[in-house]
């Protein structure tokens, strides 16, 4: 078996299309050799030898060796150094590189390669002592505690301590001389810790620093990142070993990431930052302040430090032709990173880049003006749950702000919370139901449990690249990162801004992503406008798709929403959610109290007024769009008053003593109230209650025609249906209260009536259930309880315990049972549409907003899904995608 793949500038083993066999970064690195890119000579030992590790009680293949060795020879050959020489020493790097990036979620291990012996080759061929044994601690401190378990911070304090005893302030006051002396601390400390030598054999070094890679396929943190993005552990990472070239040799090396469009706005600006003199981690780690690229960038940060454009134009230049030469290839925004070493430009990664979502739609919908992706590809671009983040709230522009800081604007949005000062912290606050903002001087993979549930991330130190900002944007979090005039105290829990205010744990700041901005307090927000981009790509998205998107709606307000947000018509009014309004419910306690028909109807002529303006408004807001509603669905007792002070406010309107109103209640009492007497079950015990609904509705609609409105057709809805024989019947009530009504206005009024299908018995009846109704709407909610006899509102309590032990994957109340629920639904559609071949089928459930759902649905011929009004973005996008 070919274990390993090898790569150099203009020929490579591997191409782009090998990630499952060379991970992310080792296809890439290949490709951008294949294409002619400097690339520092290197191969990739591929996933299958991370899986044989794992399965031979982490082992390698036998010929492994082998083929290692000789890859390393061809390194040698292309860099003109030898590994272990002490002439001139070859050094390489050791990363992981799984399919999916997985930022600093695996260990890396650089400079390896240097001993005692060739550490003074490295001086020697670098003319540079203070270079090298910068490097050879480096090494050290990298090798010990990735590979040998080593805490890192022993090493910093021993440099510390130099730095103390030196009186030095910075890094870089350190001499060759002092480094070489730290080199000799850092070895006795780790023979010290491990009663062994720190390992000088450059071939044991680079087999300890494979086989930590592949064991950190499996640590902790990876763990948790793969569980979040649900990353398969069969996948394995690969192990890619490099020629090492530096970027701090001098004032003419620097170390760089860029970005080939902006990822914050999507601008199509390149876009990066650097820093002379440094190592690549350098900038990732926000020790130091990254420099901007671009002139651009620097105007608009009003940065003070050169950008490369002008410090080191001809390499700039060089670097802009990969970056156009790479996102041609790749048709996507790449995230690149580059070592200049003594003025020579070296590409060390490329990957697509992590955006917002506010970038993701603009990039997409500015390829596909560029002619570079199809309006196919671009709507597949956007992950339709990401739209989420662009309807809700942003800081209100003309709410006063009291501004404690100016950070950078990391990853957009507005997020106020209370400041917790640690990942676990914030997990435990978020346990309580608190929302919180994770306040950090800088982020580490280890805090991502932490980051994930916090409503925004401050930091005090790290550029636009720091690992908070990165995975802030991965994850759609608001962040402001390197708010470098506030002061983290991590052991006390303060926050202290340049002017001295003190901030504790548990106070609340809003941060504002979009410009960086801290502020003291809560900030009133608004809706956002959504961009010219979301018209385009929604405008995309409505060709595309083939089933329509109504949204579940019983206010002006949610109706109006929905229809800014795309809806189609209403698939879902709940009429029992305009019975709570306050000033309506007593009337309608009084109706559920009442002791005959007599009193029930009195209640309800109180109640039809409310109801028939309430028709009215939506009537009116859909403008002839289809309306469905349903008439009353839940138990008669979830509306009576369960306090007493309540009970009294209800004896006195609907006259009758406080004890009869307890009795009464107690009376309706059920054990299993979701099975008992409600939906159609009303209907039936009491027409009157559906009569008096549909009166509103057919009064209301001949009111808004009578005004001239677009003519509406109401599709009335009866729920919880099982039997054909309980449509029948209340279609019949429907059909002569309309009947009345309409030949009392003297106006035809076009209507249907149909059927919630959510019971399994009505999926299985489907075929006679549709001799009476018009239209089915799939119930999914209640269809998913009575399906898998599973309580609505109590199932979240053990579901989650099901997910963690593995035993479903997803909730099936988020993301539908596609083979037991699903089975259904399907079998309901196709009896249905035998019996009426063109009646209209829709769903109503929570499962109408869940892309996964969206799929099944469109597959299975639905003609439109509805869902609550934030998701109808999502719902149009997601049934696109499925169209596609
Ligand atoms: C359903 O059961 O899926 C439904 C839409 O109705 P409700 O959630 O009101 O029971
Ligand atoms: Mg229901």
């Amino acid at each position: 078996t070919k274990w390993v793949y090898t790569f150099a500038k203009g020929k490579a083993e591997g191409r782009a299309d090998m990630k499952e066999l060379l991970g992310g970064k080792g296809a890439n690195l290949a490709q951008m050799s294949n294409l002619g890119i400097p690339v520092p000579a290197g191969f990739t030992i591929t996933t299958e030898v991370c899986t044989h590790f794992y399965d031979n009680g982490r082992t390698y293949p036998d010929d492994l060796k082998e083929q290692v060795m000789a890859a390393l020879t061809e390194i040698e050959g292309h860099m003109d150094a030898r590994f272990g020489d002490p002439k001139k020493p070859l050094l390489v790097s050791v990363r992981s590189g799984a399919r999916a990036s997985m930022p600093g979620m695996m260990d890396t291990v650089l400079n390896l390669g240097l001993n005692d012996e060739t550490v003074e080759g490295l001086a020697h061929a670098s003319g540079d002592a203070r270079f090298a044994y910068d490097s050879y601690r480096r090494f050290i401190q990298m090798y010990s505690d990735v590979v040998l378990g080593v805490d890192h911070y022993i090493f910093e304090e021993l440099l510390e301590y130099l730095k103390d005893e030196k009186d030095y302030t910075l890094d870089t006051d350190l001499t060759g001389e002092d480094w070489k002396e730290l080199c000799v601390q850092f070895k006795d400390k780790v023979r010290e810790e491990l009663d062994e030598e720190f390992p000088q054999d450059p071939g044991a070094q680079l087999w300890g620093a494979v086989g930590a890679v592949f064991k950190s396929w499996m640590n902790a943190r990876a763990n948790t990142y793969r569980i979040l993005h649900n990353i398969p552990a069969e996948w394995g990472t690969a192990v890619n070993i490099q020629a090492m070239v530096f970027g701090n040799m001098g004032e003419n090396c620097a170390t760089g990431v860029c970005f080939s469009r902006n990822p914050s706005t999507g601008d199509n600006h390149f876009y990066g930052e650097y820093l002379v003199n440094a190592q690549g981690e350098d900038v990732v780690a926000g020790i130091r302040t990254p420099q901007p690229l671009t002139l651009l960038e620097k105007e608009e940060s009003r940065s003070s430090l050169p950008a490369m454009e002008e410090l080191m134009p001809d390499t700039y230049r060089e670097l802009v032709q990969y970056r156009d030469q790479l996102e041609a290839h790749y048709k996507d925004m790449q995230d690149m990173e580059f070592t200049i070493q003594e003025g020579k430009l070296w590409m060390l990664q490329t990957r697509v880049g992590k955006r917002t979502t506010k970038a993701a739609l603009k990039i997409a919908v500015d390829m596909c003006h560029e002619g570079l992706i199809s309006r196919e590809e671009a709507v597949m671009r956007l992950d339709p749950r990401s739209l989420d983040q662009l309807l809700h709230p942003t800081l209100d522009p003309d709410a006063p702000r009291d501004v404690m800081s100016q950070g950078l604007p990391a990853s957009p949005g507005a997020a106020t919370g209370r400041i917790v000062f640690s990942a676990e912290d914030a997990e435990s606050w978020v346990k309580r139901k608190e929302e919180v903002i994770l306040v950090r001087t800088e982020t580490s993979p280890e805090d991502i449990g932490g980051m994930h549930v916090a409503q925004g991330i401050l930091t005090t130190r790290g550029g636009m690249t720091s690992h908070a900002a990165v995975v802030a944007r991965g994850m759609g979090t608001p962040c402001v990162s390197g708010a470098g005039d506030l002061k983290v105290d991590h052991r006390a829990k303060t926050l202290t801004s340049f002017n001295g205010k003190v901030l504790v744990e548990g106070d609340v700041i809003t941060i504002d992503g979009s410009n960086g901005q801290v502020m003291a307090g809560t900030v009133p927000t608004i809706q956002p406008e959504l961009s010219g981009d979301f018209s385009k790509l929604m405008e995309w998205v409505d060709e595309i798709r083939t089933m329509g998107v109504r949204t579940n709606a019983e206010t002006p307000h949610d109706a109006e929403m929905a229809r800014s947000f795309g809806a189609e018509g209403i698939g879902l009014c709940r009429t029992e959610h305009m019975f709570f309004d306050s000033a309506r419910i007593n009337y309608v306690r009084e109706m559920i109290l009442a002791d005959n028909e007599e009193k029930r109807r009195e209640a309800l002529a109180d109640i039809l007024p409310f109801q028939r303006q309430d028709f009215e408004d939506l009537f009116e807001i859909m403008e002839g769009l289809p309306v469905t509603i349903r008439l009353l669905d839940p138990p008669l007792h979830e509306f009576l008053p369960h306090s007493e002070r309540d009970m009294a406010l209800v004896a006195e309107v609907a006259g009758m003593s406080v004890e009869h109103v307890k009795e009464r209640a107690s009376e309706m009492a059920e054990q299993n109230p979701m099975l008992g007497h409600r939906g159609c079950r009303l209907g039936i015990t009491y027409p009157e209650i559906y009569e008096m609904q549909t009166r509103a509705i057919f009064e209301a609609a001949c009111n808004v025609t009578k005004r001239g409105g677009k003519p509406v057709v109401p599709e009335i809805m009866i729920p919880l249906v099982a039997m054909k024989a309980e449509l029948d019947r209340l279609k019949e009530v429907v059909d002569k209260t309309a009947h009345e009504v309409c030949q009392g206005e003297g106006i035809e009024i076009d209507f249907i009536v149909g059927t919630m299908i959510e019971l399994p018995r009505a999926a299985l009846r489907a075929g006679d259930i549709a001799q009476t109704a018009e239209f089915f709407s799939f119930g999914t909610n209640d269809l998913t309880q009575t399906t898998f006899g599973l309580s609505r509102d109590d199932a979240g309590k053990f579901l989650r315990v099901y997910q963690e032990r593995g035993v479903i994957e997803v909730d099936p109340f988020v993301s539908i049972d596609q083979d037991g629920v699903g089975e259904l639904v399907q079998m309901g559609c196709e009896r249905g549409r035998a019996t009426r071949p063109d009646i209209k089928l829709g769903i109503c459930g929570e499962h109408g907003g869940d892309p996964a759902s969206i799929a099944f649905f469109n597959r299975i011929g639905l003609n439109y899904v509805s869902c609550s009004p934030f998701r109808v973005p999502i719902a149009r996008l997601a049934a696109a995608q499925a169209a596609i």
